[in-house]
């Protein structure tokens, strides 16, 4: 670590939960791979950073408003959202997004959706997934701030579904029982997460950021991390 008073300390926002890319293990550990990542490349690169666990849209308005300088939250790179100023890094991995019901519904595919109340979380990809399909199957959607409760609203019985990327729903009906299953089929095209900012001032950490990644999985580093948490 350095010791240079003046050596930039950079706040990173990320999600709460967020498993396997960040979440507080049985040990209280804040860990993940978004939060391996970021120390990995933060160690090759020689920066310093605070990493603050604020949720998903709380993320972006933080980054929005200065509070933070970037996001590592599992942040779908998408083309929309690129228009809209959001700003990646190189993307470090690759996830789709999917339907999710609770174990023995009646509802086996995207057409048993119609008229479904459905839960999804602000601000996410999975809430776009679940906007772009709600005409077409005329749903309700209910937001919800994080991904526990909206997989709660499923278990429970108040919403029919929930939309949520593939890998975070797969490891958290595997690790923490939930009676919850991916209806086949409901997979969209998915897309790369990078860090993410909203100003182009931040361009410095996203260089670094690349620089880094870059490096991590040349030594093999990366493919630890990944396997530590996805084995
Ligand atoms: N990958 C999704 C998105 O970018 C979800 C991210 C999250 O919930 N942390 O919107």
């Amino acid at each position: 670590a350095k010791t240079d008073a003046s050596a930039k300390k950079y706040v990173i926002a990320t999600d709460t939960v967020f498993k396997p890319f960040e979440y507080t293990d049985a040990s209280g550990n804040f860990v993940g791979i978004d939060v391996d990542i970021l120390a990995a490349i933060a160690e090759d690169q020689g920066f310093e950073y605070e990493l603050r666990s604020l949720g998903f849209d709380a993320s972006i308005a933080a980054c929005k408003s200065g509070q933070a300088d970037a996001m590592i939250a599992g942040a779908s790179i998408t083309d929309e959202r690129q228009k809209g100023g959001w700003i990646f890094s190189d993307a470090y991995y690759t996830a789709t997004q999917s339907v999710a019901v609770k174990k023995g519904s009646s509802i086996k595919s995207l057409d048993d959706l119609k008229g479904s109340t459905v839960a999804v979380k602000t601000g996410t990809k999975g809430a776009d997934y679940a906007e772009e399909l709600k005409d077409k199957y005329s749903l309700k959607l209910t937001y919800f701030e994080d991904s526990p409760t909206m997989y709660q609203s499923v278990t429970g019985g108040q919403c029919a579904a929930c939309f949520e990327d593939t890998p975070i729903m797969a490891a958290s009906i595997k690790d923490g029982n939930l009676d919850m299953e991916i209806v086949e089929g409901s997979e969209n095209e998915g897309a790369g997460y990078g860090m993410a900012t909203f100003s182009a001032d931040k361009q410095e950490l996203l260089d670094k950021f690349n620089a880094g990644l870059a490096n991590i999985k040349a030594n093999g580093k990366y493919d630890e991390i990944i396997a530590k948490y996805l084995g």
